[in-house]
């Protein structure tokens, strides 16, 4: 069914462990990526859906698979974990995609593994569901992210707080390959581990590389880059993360990890969901100084392989560090003159989006609808629907002045500037109050509300009536104000 060729299987023994998934009593498939298989070459005669669920429930291994759970290390919440590894999470394998592209096949929460410590090793049906629908949402939303595949219900209950329906979620990222893998290797001084996964890294995610210079330095600086761009991408959209523990961080730009992850619904730069985060570490403004302090994490494994000397090492290292911040501020200075309709740059630009961010704040005016209704003002209609989003308004109207100053030099018409904004500013994301909703359904075994999320967050650009419901904010009683991992 899958044409394997499995690259990390191959990598030295001491990069994982070799485990087989844990049959479960009553596996059933909830949910299928049907189009993403395509994309993989998963033959179309295998999708029967009894055969797709013991697969993906992990009872029936399929030909030329090689399971293994990763080892890594990480950062968790800023305190450094020597061993963590995958300990409910089981690749069976990589498939070469339609585009050339290597992609990995990985069970979440098929058993246990040497890495479980105390956890059981399964995943309960909400979270997976969440995974689900988080990750195929930021996808269309066009931000790099792991896939969804498939959704499993095991038959079996697993026990967080409560009982509840146990389930295996079905990844696939572009790799597994985290920041907290290098540190895994640094951790135990095994220098020629690093500089096999480096090499791994480099062939696999940045080929281009290999005919530099200095390919150890070139990797942190694409690296770099390509977080960089990804927060930017987060911060355009109203994402906060809630876990950027360097376990968490893959060196491929793929966002990964939707645990207690949320989107904005009204704009508060400080905001956190995630019931684990106390300290606010991972609110939603202190996401890009994470990533450089994430990176650092990264620079620190891969001295030794940048330079012999390791003053030089730390030298250029810090360059690449001070690099990141102008070429995050650039990254997000771009994603919000798109969203604000500007294709020319000015001076002023950065300081015009943060007055309306800051009307925003002031305001508590929800992030999605305050820009989606942007769209329709910078089409000469809808003001005082936009208006209406700040509770404060006075500091908005001033800032649609400025701003419409600002497009007097613009070219292009007010048609064109509406339909390019309306690309970028998406009128659905998954909001908190409509995700809870749906797990809260399909734990009494109702999967309408995710079927139906589901098909509302695949295309988030378009204005469909039919999935209207998915654009309005939470009435006061139904605000989401933790998440859970
Ligand atoms: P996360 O917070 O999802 O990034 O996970 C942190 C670490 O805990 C990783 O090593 C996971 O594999 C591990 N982990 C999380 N949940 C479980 C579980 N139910 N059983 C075993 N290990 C787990
Ligand atoms: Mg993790
Ligand atoms: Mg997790």
């Amino acid at each position: 069914m899958f044409q394997f060729d499995n690259s990390y299987a191959r990598l030295p023994e001491r990069f994982y462990a070799s485990v087989y998934p844990e049959p479960v009593e009553g596996p059933v498939l909830l949910k299928f990526n049907g189009p993403l298989a395509a994309e993989l070459g998963i033959e179309a005669d295998a999708t029967d859906p009894q055969r797709l669920a013991a697969i993906f429930a992990g009872n029936v291994v399929p030909q030329g698979a090689t399971p293994l759970a990763m080892a890594y290390a990480g950062h968790q919440f800023g305190s450094f974990v020597p061993q963590l590894g995958d300990g409910r999470a089981i690749l069976i394998g990589e498939v070469i995609d339609r585009n050339g592209v290597r992609r990995d096949i990985q069970l979440k929460g098929a058993g246990p593994t040497p890495f479980s410590r105390r956890g059981d090793g399964r995943a309960a049906l909400g979270p997976v569901l969440r995974e689900y629908i988080l990750s195929e949402s930021m996808h269309a939303l066009g931000i790099p992210a792991t896939r969804a595949l498939a959704a499993v219900a095991t038959g079996e209950q697993v026990y967080r707080q409560t009982p509840q329906p146990g389930a295996v979620f079905v990844r696939v990222a572009s790799s597994h390959v985290r920041i907290g893998t290098f540190q895994y290797f640094a951790a135990r001084q095994d220098v020629d581990g690093l500089r096999t996964l480096a090499d791994y890294v480099i062939e696999r995610h940045y080929p281009a590389l290999r005919q530099a210079e200095k390919p150890y330095l070139e990797l942190l600086r694409a690296v770099a880059f390509a977080q960089g761009e990804l927060v930017a991408r987060w911060l355009g959209v109203g994402f906060i993360h809630g876990v950027m523990n360097t376990d968490n961080m893959t060196l491929s730009g793929e966002t990964i990890d939707f645990g207690p992850c949320a989107f904005l619904d009204e704009y508060d730069q400080m905001k956190v969901f995630s019931s684990i985060d106390q300290g606010g570490r991972y609110a939603y403004r202190n996401q890009p100084g994470i990533a450089q302090w994430n990176i650092a994490r990264l620079a620190e494994c891969l001295l030794p392989l940048i330079d012999g000397d390791q003053d030089k090492a730390v030298l250029s290292a810090n360059h690449v560090l001070s690099e990141f911040g102008q070429r995050f501020q650039n990254a997000w200075l771009s994603v919000f003159r798109r969203k604000l309709g500007l294709s020319g740059e000015e001076e002023g630009d950065g300081e015009l989006v943060q007055a309306l961010l800051s009307a925003m704040q002031e305001g508590e005016a929800d992030f999605t609808l305050t820009f989606r209704r942007l769209c329709d003002v910078a089409a000469g209609a809808g003001e005082e629907a936009f208006l209406s989003s700040f509770k404060e308004r006075n500091q908005a109207t001033t800032w649609l002045e400025t701003w419409r100053a600002r497009l007097e030099r613009e070219r292009g018409s007010q048609e064109e500037r509406s339909a390019a904004m309306r690309a970028v500013n998406p009128a659905i994301i998954p909001r908190n109050h409509k995700v809870e909703e749906a797990l809260a359904a399909a734990n009494y075994g109702d999967l309408s509300f995710f079927n139906r999320l589901l098909a509302a967050v695949e295309r988030p650009y378009e204005d469909r009536p039919e999935f209207e419901v998915y654009t309005v904010p939470p009435k006061p009683e139904e605000r989401v104000l933790q998440t859970f991992c």
